[in-house]
Formats: structure tokens, sequence, C-alpha cells
């Protein structure tokens, strides 16, 4: 029959195709720097010591059955604590609707599905450039985009002036895409300062700030610094809402946990609002799955594993920051006259390096190193390996 005649293939994912083509490659010396999961200094995935612990504890004494529609309630209160502080009065008060998503995508898509349901008529503001997917997410929920200036590619940091003047000319009552830290893909975040000014506007517009917080630990080593934007917004008393992922922080990228959380004006609200997430997510996928949330449950419950944790994901930010010196340093002694001081300057994962796309395609093709072709290189790609390898193959594709 002619059901699926029309069909034609998918567009690449720019993201996940990158992947597939250093897959492909047989040459050895082949490096990937597009994939944003995290790599050892032998460039191998990496089981963190407290997730191993975990999954020693609750080996055989799980039964399988289904977690409740919302996810499971220990998981969500100790992730909400790392979003919102340990002392949180909004926690307190139990002013804080929150699910347990499928990881930072579902958590931003179920959110953007709630957008749609309750404020059919909002439309959203995303940063240029962002992680791709949220222009799907959230075309896919069929909510209206509109863009905001946030990088300045001269400077390669914060374009602040022009991301201060859309963030006054949108209408009153806006809702905002944010990155609570370690941007995506630029490496580029506001200074504390710089955040607080965003806030203040936010409040005088009345606007609204979702952020998308998908590396928290990963920019600074330290959970508590990375949470500063989010903190900021709340000491101003705005009700905002919040993706969170354990992908990269706690290495969990396969067992999709995560959180979305949405402050709310009171315990009524919030309790309403929740029971409204989860009506969104029954026809979805009914309820979370159950392993990764029992992991971090375990990790965050315990305070000996807690503290694990939190010296391991320090481990991974600072390797990341010691590599950024290296690649820095690496150019610099090859002799390159161009400036690479962001290389050090931007945080996260990544370095937008300004490359441009037929210097990526040389890349790629003369020297088997693979990025996604807007210059973004994932530092966790970076090994003391191959460090000088890469060096100067970018040394050689922009002299
Ligand atoms: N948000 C941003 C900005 C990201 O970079 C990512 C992952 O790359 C995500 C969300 C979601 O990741 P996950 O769904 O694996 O948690």
């Amino acid at each position: 029959s002619s059901w699926w005649r029309s069909v034609e293939p998918a567009a690449k994912d720019p993201i996940l195709g990158v992947t597939e083509a250093f897959l492909a490659d047989p040459t050895p010396t082949k490096v990937n720097v597009g994939v944003g999961a995290y790599r050892d200094d032998n460039g191998k995935p990496v089981v963190l010591e407290c997730v191993r612990e975990a999954e020693r504890r609750i080996a055989g004494n799980k039964n399988m059955e289904y977690l409740p529609m919302g996810g499971s309630l220990k998981m969500i209160e100790e992730t909400v604590k790392l979003a919102y502080g340990e002392d949180s009065d909004l926690i307190k008060d139990k002013r804080i609707a929150a699910v347990q998503a499928l990881s930072g995508t579902g958590a931003c898509r179920l959110f953007a599905d709630f957008q749609k349901r309750f404020c059919p008529d909002s439309q959203v503001y995303i940063p240029v450039p962002t992680w791709s997917n949220h222009h799907n997410i959230w075309r896919d929920a069929h909510v209206p985009q509109r863009t905001y200036h946030y990088y300045h590619p001269e400077s390669r940091g914060l374009d602040f002036s022009a991301l201060m003047d859309d963030i006054k000319n949108a209408p009153n009552g806006s809702l905002f895409l944010l990155h609570a830290c370690a941007h995506n893909p630029t490496g580029v975040d506001p200074t504390e300062e710089q955040w607080r000014e965003i806030s203040y506007q936010f409040k005088v517009k009345g606007h609204l700030a979702f952020f998308d917080m998908a590396y928290q630990g990963f920019a600074s080593g330290d959970t508590e610094r990375d949470a500063k934007s989010i903190r900021i917004f709340l000491e101003d008393g705005h009700l905002i809402g919040c993706a969170q992922s354990y992908a990269k922080n706690m290495g969990l990228y396969g067992q999709r946990v995560g959180c979305l959380s949405v402050v709310c004006e009171d315990e009524k609200q919030a309790i309403a609002v929740k029971s409204q997430l989860q009506q969104l997510a029954r026809p979805m996928y009914s309820n979370p799955p159950v392993h990764g949330a029992l992991i971090v449950s375990t990790i965050l419950d315990d305070p000996d594993l807690k503290k694990l944790w939190l010296k391991e994901v320090k481990g991974m930010a600072d390797r990341i920051i010691g590599m950024r010196t290296a690649l820095r340093e690496n150019l610099e002694k090859l002799g390159s006259p161009l400036s690479w001081e962001h290389i050090t300057k931007q945080i996260g994962m990544f370095c937008f390096s300004g490359m441009t796309p037929e210097q990526v395609d040389r890349l790629t093709s003369e020297f088997h190193i693979y990025l996604t072709r807007n210059g973004r290189i994932s530092m966790a790609g970076i090994t003391t390996g191959n460090v000088g390898y890469l060096a100067n193959a970018i040394h050689e594709v922009t002299k």
C-alpha cells in the first residue's frame, strides 16, 4: 500500500552524524572531538567509581516494579536540592513541582509541552547559537521560537550588550531558555555580575527563565558554583523552570535520568503543576525508567558516596581545564599568530574554536579529526596523547 511512500530519509543530526562518520573511518590516528561525552586521558568512556559502588549496593536488591508517574521521589528530592540549594525555602515551602524526566532532553521536552498546553500563545527565546536539539524540541512541541543574541564572534565571548537589548526589547512576560552554566556549544557563560543584571532585567520585564542545566559541576568542578545563575534568579524571587541531567556529571548518559522542576507561587499550585506534568508524561511513556534513578538516589542519599561523586565530578572538570591549557600552549608553541586565549577562557565541555566550516572540513579530510562544522571542539575528547596532533592540525588549517 502507499502509506509510507512519501517518506524521505530524515536529515542527519549534526552531532550524531559526526560520530557515525568517525566510526566509519579506519585510520588509527583518527580523533573524535565531536561528541559531548566525557572521555578519560586514554580516550575511553568512564563509569564513575560512585556509580560502580551504587550498582554494587543495589544489585539483586530491587524489584522491577513501575516507578510512580512522576518518578522516584527520593531521586527528585535530592536533585532539586542540587539546583535550588540544600536549605532552599522553596523546598521547605513545597513550592517546587518536580518530576523525573528522560534526562535533560526529556525535561526540556516535557516543559515545552507543558508550556504549549498552558500558555498556548507563548513563544520561547533561544540563544544564538544553542545546542541544536533545543530547536527541534520546541519545534515539535509547536512553540514558536525567537532568538536572542548571545555569542560575539569577534571576541569569542559574550555579546552582553546585545543580549541585554534583546531582553529589554522582547514583549513583557516572554519566556527565555537560558543555559545555567557551561553554555553549549560556545563555552561562554555570563559572569556573576552579568547574571545579576540579567535577573534584574527579567524582573523589570516580567520574563520567565527556563534554565537548562545539563552540565552542573562540569564548568567549574563545583556543583554549587555552577548553580549560581539559578541561585541569583531565586534570590530575586523569580519563578523559574529548570531541566537537570545526570548524563554528564554522573556519566549516566544512556540511563536517561534527569529532572524537570517548576517553581510555583505556593504549595497548592505546585501540586497542580506536578499533576499536569505527570498527565503529559502518561500518554508518552507512562512513567520513567527505574535503574538510573536508583543509582542517583543511592549516591546522593549517602554522604560518603555523595562526597566521592563530587570529587569525581571535579576530577572530570579539572582534566578538561588541563586540556584547555595544553591545547592553547601547543598552538602558541607552534607559532600560531592567532589568539587562542578563548580556549582557556571558555568553560565546560566545549570550546567554540572560531574555525570556519571549511577549516573543519580540512581537519576531517586531511587529519581524520571529527567535529561539528560550527567549529565546536569537545574538550573531553582531547588527551595528553592527541593534543599535540590536534594542535598541529588546527595550526595547519588556520594559518
Ligand atoms: N541541554 C544541553 C545544553 C545539552 O548540551 C545536552 C546534551 O548534550 C542536553 C541538554 C541533554 O542531554 P541529555 O538528554 O543526555 O541529558
